[in-house]
């Protein structure tokens, strides 16, 4: 028979041994700074995808445990409020851009996973698609005829015949490439790396950036904002367009420039912008961009971030880690995505 001594001698040291990255009783934080009400609703998604886990929303933890975490789960969190938990070795985001996690977490070791989900990709190529029928078809210009009780009808553009340049072909770009040119579209895309994709042409570096937006009659935006894209599309890229071109931003507000876009439009270079970012959100009652013309104002919902799909994926990422202690593939804080 097993004596209990035994017993303790083949556990002791089993316990012991157990790597910290698979610690059952560690605490598992969901740091955030979202209204109370949805944080609740992220606990719950979490939760349920790995119940397994201990998670707990960060302000519920003493400051000693906060100490002891070495893994956490983020929505945009305060970014002072990452500080007192001094042995974080990664934390995992649940929004697929991590721009303002770069800035400040630029000289750290802390890790920063982020969120790659195809649910989120499909919502995305399909506000592309929906964006730029809305752009292809003239509405923009039927509303104001409209307003003014004008009836006047335009010839319409084949498909084939309208050039979309997506500006960013990752996760996000390659879905809404592929997208629009299953729609038939003629589709280029631009990226840091060259592309060899079915049937959507590749352009990159500035040269490439140059002939891409020559020939775009739709612009559509989805690259991070890091120190190479910000202010990106300023007044002398923004003049490569041919004239009457649209633009769509789907990425970070700061990547276009706001008043070299404003001259753009109101000297007829451009028709019209759709905007779903903004350097400040939500946009400043003042803002001028709210009334102008030309211009289509979003309140960032191009693609939320689903809450029971991206769960699962942090789960399967962490529970990953747990068995092994491999972080999933970081951002290049380097280069900033
Ligand atoms: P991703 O997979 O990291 O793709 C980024 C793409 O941009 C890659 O193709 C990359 O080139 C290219 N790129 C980056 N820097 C570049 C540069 N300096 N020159 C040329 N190309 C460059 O990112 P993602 O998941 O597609 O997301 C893109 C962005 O969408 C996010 O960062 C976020 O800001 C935004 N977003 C917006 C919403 C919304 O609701 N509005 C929702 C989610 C995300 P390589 O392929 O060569 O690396």
């Amino acid at each position: 028979m097993v004596s209990l001594f035994h017993l303790m001698l083949t556990w002791v040291p089993i316990i012991i041994l157990a790597p910290s990255y698979n610690d059952e009783n560690m605490m598992l934080p969901f740091i955030s700074q979202l209204p109370a009400q949805q944080q609740t609703m992220w606990l719950a998604a979490l939760r349920q995808a790995m119940p397994e886990e201990q998670i707990v929303l960060a302000n519920s933890l003493t400051r000693a445990e906060k100490k002891q975490c070495q893994l956490a789960i983020v929505a945009n969190p305060e970014l002072a409020s990452l500080a007192a938990f001094e042995q974080l070795t990664w934390l995992h985001s649940v929004w697929a851009g991590v721009e303002h996690l770069m800035t400040s977490l630029k000289g750290s070791p802390i890790a920063v996973v982020r969120l790659v989900d195809p649910v989120l990709s499909q919502t995305m190529a399909q506000a592309a698609l929906a964006w730029s029928l809305y752009l292809h078809r003239d509405m923009p210009r039927y509303a104001k005829q409209q307003r003014n009780k004008h009836w006047q009808q335009w010839p319409i553009v084949p498909a084939n015949e309208r050039r979309i340049g997506i500006l960013g072909l990752g996760e996000l770009g390659q879905a809404s490439a592929t997208l629009l040119q299953q729609q038939g579209f003629s589709v280029m895309g631009w990226s840091r790396s060259e592309k060899k994709l079915t049937n959507i042409a590749s352009f990159f570096g500035d040269k490439g950036l140059t002939e891409l937006l020559q020939q775009s009659d739709i612009v559509l935006c989805l690259l991070p904002l890091t120190p190479a894209t910000t202010g990106l599309l300023n007044k002398q890229r923004l003049a490569l367009l041919p004239t009457g071109a649209a633009i769509i931003n789907f990425a970070r507000g700061a990547i276009v420039d706001t008043q070299a876009l404003l001259d753009a439009l109101d000297n007829n270079q451009l028709s019209h912008a759709v905007l779903d970012v903004f350097e400040q959100e939500p946009l400043s009652q003042n803002s001028g961009l709210w009334l102008h013309p030309d211009i289509t104002i979003l309140p960032h919902i191009s693609a939320p971030t689903n809450l029971t799909s991206a769960s699962k994926i942090v789960a399967k990422n962490i529970r990953q880690f747990r068995l092994t202690g491999k972080i999933p593939p970081a951002v290049n804080k380097e280069i900033g995505y």
